[in-house]
């Protein structure tokens, strides 16, 4: 019974994920008063789209179920999170790590283009360390849509590579608050693995440390 194409050549199917968080934050230097001078939240969606020119056993790039560990745990440390960036103002940022119990800073302003960016390398790490576990292979992302507003949104691709380059050599210098951290095991110990195989962000690695993500059900 053959369940996958055995169609070589240069091709890639591609599937879409939608993963939804509520966060605050401010956008210093940006052009409108509100945004870059008070702080305020988004319900952010973020549209994932992965890509594979290879199907797994059931003749998928992935199942969807695959992505409600690991990737999913990620996108959970920024809800009810304020996003704040590293450089802004020292009274600003100790407030918000003292007073608030979840918050992630960023070495880089919280712009949904800069968070596209950045869960775009992110994501693509954890895919690089997961062992796959249903044939798939090679799988890539392929584009991130940040949607900051009902009206808005950003998207960065796969032609962006440069900006992911240079987005991975700061990525990690990211923090995630102690509480988050505490709360969510798993994002932990995703986190711990990239931080100590930092090329791993923008190559596959050939010895794989997170173990197989596994569906219960
Ligand atoms: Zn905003």
């Amino acid at each position: 019974m053959q369940a996958v194409p055995k169609c070589r050549g240069n091709w890639n199917m591609r599937i879409r994920k939608l993963f939804k968080f509520e966060a605050a934050h401010i956008v210093r230097n940006c052009s409108s008063v509100r945004c870059r001078q008070n702080i305020h939240g988004h319900s952010f969606k973020v549209e994932l789209v992965l890509k594979s020119g290879t199907l797994d056993n059931a003749g998928m790039v992935m199942d969807f179920g695959l992505l409600k560990g690991r990737v999913s745990a990620f996108f959970d440390t920024f809800d009810h999170s304020y996003i704040i960036w590293s450089e802004d103002k020292s009274e600003l940022v100790r407030f918000i790590c003292n007073e608030n119990e979840r918050w992630v800073s960023l070495p880089f302003s919280p712009s949904a283009e800069n968070l596209a960016i950045f869960f775009h390398v992110i994501v693509q790490g954890i895919l690089n360390n997961t062992v796959p576990v249903n044939g798939q292979g090679g799988v890539k992302v392929h584009s991130v849509r940040v949607h900051e507003t009902e009206t808005g949104w950003a998207e960065t691709e796969q032609d962006d590579r440069p900006l992911f380059e240079e987005m991975a050599s700061m990525a990690l210098n990211c923090t995630f608050s102690p509480e988050i951290m505490a709360e969510n095991k798993e994002w932990k110990e995703t986190w711990e693995c990239l931080t100590n195989n930092p090329m791993s962000l923008t190559s596959p690695q050939e010895n794989r440390t997170l173990s197989p993500e596994i569906i219960t059900r």
